[in-house]
């Protein structure tokens, strides 16, 4: 492959050579890692975008220096949210357990997903068949389902409780004085399988609000961004509902408070449609239920509205989901930190911001306000096109405030409206930590 000018401020298409033998789409981002090394050299700026890359031929140059943060682990996509006609609400309309499931893996192309219907709705014979139908249709390195079940409480809000273990997996109604707090249900449910996720989802809605006080962050681990329902990130965001007034409530208010959520998003729909608003994505080791789980567990997965965006996000090499816990001195060492974004779009990314304790820190617009090209981007765009963005920043602080906890996460907007959220890396400076 020969050399090629990029120039800054514009942008350029790059016609590269690949080897034959990469059929992948996983191996895409290595490339994006070469086309970013090759943009720096001709432009100091912190971010390089690349529009599209052509493949054919069969060279393709070594990369020696690079090492790729996410090379121990797989990408895979699912839903771990939806309802079928074994919950009350559009019962008749949302379909069999059976038919969900082949929807999820046969026409949405999910990787993994989940069944979560209502435990206030369910038999004890409804719910055995819940867990049979989850592993039946579990195919190591094919696919994964995961018995769940929706703990849907008036008073608490909504949580969906996912079970790595079928045989110990049990339901839980929130109507049941036995279970009917979160506390309550968090120890009913770790009785049972101390693996198991409870996931609160909507939070902000007026509806079914979800109040923190009442929740334990040693508990919660990940909470649902993004669902049918709209985006929890915080009031006011653009892809909120209009009902969704729930002050207080939503994802951002949470973490204000301490809490160390990973993000994930699901459709919630109840009409045989799996995977059509809202997935999460997972970096995990294979396709098993417990590579999954501990991906879930690490918050080493983010949510989009529904798009299979490519995200990879570090904060001074930790992976997206991360907590450090550092003392002040241990913390003054780690910066300054870099921060990289390194995304795959399914339609051109009009910009990536990255948050930090609330507020953008950090941010890289590639369209204008209304979606048009800023300048010079390929014409004729079609679904096979990927867009590459890196996106690499530094952060620095006084020492002072080298001291303090802080918590950074990326997040990625297309030009067709889909989104993509990271979760967090979290700098938890702590005095006591030796
Ligand atoms: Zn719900
Ligand atoms: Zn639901």
């Amino acid at each position: 492959m020969g050399r090629f000018e990029l120039r800054p401020n514009e942008w350029n298409t790059v016609e590269v050579a690949l080897p034959a033998d990469l059929p992948e789409a996983e191996e895409l981002a290595e490339f994006t890692l070469d086309f970013e090394r090759a943009y720096r050299r001709v432009y100091s700026g912190a971010c390089a975008a690349l529009s599209e890359a052509s493949v054919e031929g069969v060279e393709w140059p070594a990369a020696p220096e690079w090492r790729p943060t996410y090379k121990d682990f797989n990408l895979y996509f699912g839903d771990p949210h939806f309802h079928t006609d074994l919950s009350e609400c559009d019962r008749g309309y949302s379909g069999s357990l059976d038919e969900n499931y082949r929807f999820a893996k046969e026409r949405a192309g999910l990787d993994f997903a989940s069944a979560t219907d209502h435990a206030e709705h369910m038999t004890e014979e409804m719910w055995r068949l819940t867990v049979e139908k989850a592993d039946e249709w579990t195919e190591e390195g094919k696919f994964v389902a995961i018995p769940a079940f929706e703990w849907t409480s008036e008073l608490f809000g909504h949580r969906n409780v996912y079970y790595l273990h079928s045989e110990w997996a049990m339901l839980f109604d929130s109507t049941d004085p036995a279970t009917d707090s979160p506390h309550k249900l968090y120890r009913a449910v770790r009785d049972a399988d101390e693996r198991a996720l409870v996931v609160p989802h909507h939070p902000c809605q007026p509806g079914f609000p979800l109040p923190w006080e009442d929740s334990d962050p040693e508990e919660e681990r990940l909470v649902e961004i993004f669902s049918k329902w709209g985006s929890s990130e915080f009031y006011g965001n653009p892809l909120q509902r209009s009902e969704a007034q729930f002050p207080g409530g939503f994802v951002l208010d949470a973490l204000a408070k301490g809490f160390k959520f990973g993000f994930v998003g699901g459709s919630d729909g109840h009409a045989l449609r799996p995977g059509m608003r809202g997935l999460t994505a997972v970096w995990a080791k294979r396709l098993s239920r417990e590579a999954i789980f501990d991906a879930l567990w690490e918050r080493r997965c983010y949510a989009t509205t529904g798009a299979k965006i490519r995200l990879e996000f570090t904060v001074g090499g930790y992976l997206m989901g991360r907590e450090v816990v550092v003392n002040q001195y241990q913390a003054e060492a780690l910066y300054p930190l870099e921060v990289v974004v390194r995304a795959v779009g399914t339609a051109p990314i009009v910009k990536v911001e990255v948050v930090e304790n609330g507020i953008v820190k950090f941010s890289e617009q590639f369209f204008d306000p209304h979606g048009f090209v800023l300048k010079g981007w390929p014409q004729g765009m079609g679904g096979e096109q990927r867009k590459f963005v890196v996106a690499r920043w530094r952060v620095d602080y006084p020492v002072k405030l080298r001291h303090l906890s802080r918590y950074f996460y990326a997040r990625v907007y297309q030009a067709d409206g889909h989104m993509a959220w990271s979760s967090p890396v979290f700098i938890t400076v702590r005095r006591d930590v030796g």
